[in-house]
């Protein structure tokens, strides 16, 4: 049985970092609430423009989806961008179509400057179609794409099994401007930059409330200690709790599993993804595969709250369909993280207050997209002039959340079931 208390990114990640926990009280101009891209990119940005930052974290930096993530850098959104259109309308959809087209240069780039080692491999991703309906829409994502400049192959089947070494996919989608990384490292190694900038970081220091005040937002932390800020970050996404419920009601939480094996012989490594592109398919309950640094196989799936035998037996099934020459591979580690779907499937800045700001809803995709919005909202956090990619919303439930919620984690029980006894 893997481990599952340790997740890879928890053992491998080079820097185990500290930070305090917040006693006292203390004065900020901007307070953020969770450490992950989207706080620590926030956090960094401001730091750097000399504001007097304060991040505050429930758990540990990295708690949430930024240390649990499969580490797939990709451009753009996991909603196609013609669908983008539809929802938001085409000028809104072009503006953050372009800006999300650049968020792994961004991410990449932070990486090079802030000399963040987080296994960083920019080899692009590899969007596998499985079946006759995974190629239409990876045929239709790629004249989408491709209309709009975007550097894209769509690799036939033959070119596709060369390039991950199983012959089970009828095509994929390669896009070189992506890439991975180790994503705990890479939440740590913004951490770490944003503290060269005289950012404070406190870990274990959960906010319970926050309240309006005539000197400013007054943060109550688990801890007894208070922050009074200017404004507020709410960065929580698919881990909000605690304070406004509402944001909780934003979105829908989805449940993805990852299974990391021993570090694999060279001779094997040779034939599974040689170029060390990231992988996800196009099946409803996707699943995803990379390679670390190591050589180890990691394997992904969604759904598998509680990371049951079941979801074992499954991850062993679907690697031998895939690589039939493969022993059995011995699962050394197994994690599991949340999303947050939201209603439109995009991510949004909510205004929550005169003051008080949310990033939410990046529904699977957030390595780019919250770098991103974490630094766009310190931009417009800085000079109200400044327009973000993503114009600032009210926040609203999501429909049906808990069917929704059932739907999705009974449907991918059933689905890995069938595939088990299949
Ligand atoms: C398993 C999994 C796989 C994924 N794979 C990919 C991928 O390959 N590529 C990709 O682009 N995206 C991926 N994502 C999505 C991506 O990881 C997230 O969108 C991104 O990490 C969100 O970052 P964030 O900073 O907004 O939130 P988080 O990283 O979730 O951080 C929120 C933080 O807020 C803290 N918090 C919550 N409430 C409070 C409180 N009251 N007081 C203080 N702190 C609080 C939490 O402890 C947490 O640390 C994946 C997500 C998961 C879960």
């Amino acid at each position: 049985m893997p481990d599952t208390n340790l997740s890879l990114w928890k053992a491998s990640a080079e820097d185990k970092l500290n930070f305090p926990l917040l006693k006292g009280s203390m004065k900020a101009d901007v307070a953020i609430v969770g450490a992950g891209y989207s706080g620590l990119s926030c956090a960094l940005e401001l730091a750097k423009k000399g504001l007097k930052v304060v991040v505050l974290e429930a758990n540990t930096v990295g708690y949430g989806g930024s240390g649990r993530n499969v580490g797939l850098v990709n451009a753009g959104l996991w909603m196609p961008p013609d669908e983008v259109e539809k929802t938001i309308g085409k000028e809104a959809a072009d503006v953050l179509y372009h800006a999300l087209a650049k968020a792994p240069d961004l991410v990449f780039s932070l990486i090079k400057e802030n000399q963040i080692k987080c296994e960083a491999t920019r080899k692009g991703t590899l969007h596998a179609a499985v079946g006759k309906s995974g190629l239409r829409q990876l045929e239709s994502r790629y004249l989408q794409l491709n209309s709009r400049s975007a550097p894209v192959e769509l690799l036939d089947q033959k070119a596709a099994q060369s390039r991950i070494g199983s012959d089970c996919f009828s095509a994929a989608l390669f896009d070189p401007r992506a890439g991975t990384i180790q994503p705990l490292s890479y939440v740590l190694g913004l951490a770490k930059a944003a503290m060269g900038f005289s950012a404070q970081i406190f870990e274990h220091t959960k906010v319970l409330s926050i309240k309006g005040e005539a000197n400013g937002y007054h943060l109550m932390c688990s801890s007894g200690a208070k922050v009074v800020a200017d404004k507020v970050v709410l960065a929580t996404n698919a881990y909000s709790e605690h304070i406004f419920p509402e944001l909780k009601a934003s979105f829908v939480p989805i449940q993805y599993s990852q299974f990391a094996s021993q570090p694999l012989a060279d001779d094997v490594l040779a034939q599974i993804l040689p170029g060390k592109e990231g992988l996800w398919d196009t099946c409803t309950v996707m699943s995803s595969l990379r390679l670390d640094q190591a050589g180890r196989l990691i394997f992904g799936g969604m759904g598998g709250a509680g990371l049951n035998t079941r979801l074992l037996q499954w991850a062993d099934k679907r690697i031998h369909k895939l690589f039939k020459h493969l022993p059995k591979l011995d699962w050394q580690y197994a994690w599991s993280g949340q999303i947050a779907f939201s209603q439109d499937h995009l991510p949004h800045c909510h205004q929550l207050d005169a003051g008080v700001y949310s990033l939410i809803g990046y529904s699977g995709r957030g390595i780019g997209p919250a770098t991103t919005m974490g630094k766009e909202l310190a931009l417009h956090l800085l000079d109200e002039k400044h327009v973000m990619p993503l114009a600032l919303t009210k926040l609203s439930p999501v429909s049906m959340r808990e069917m929704k919620r059932s739907f999705y984690e009974v449907g991918a029980h059933v689905y890995h079931v069938g595939q088990v006894l299949t």
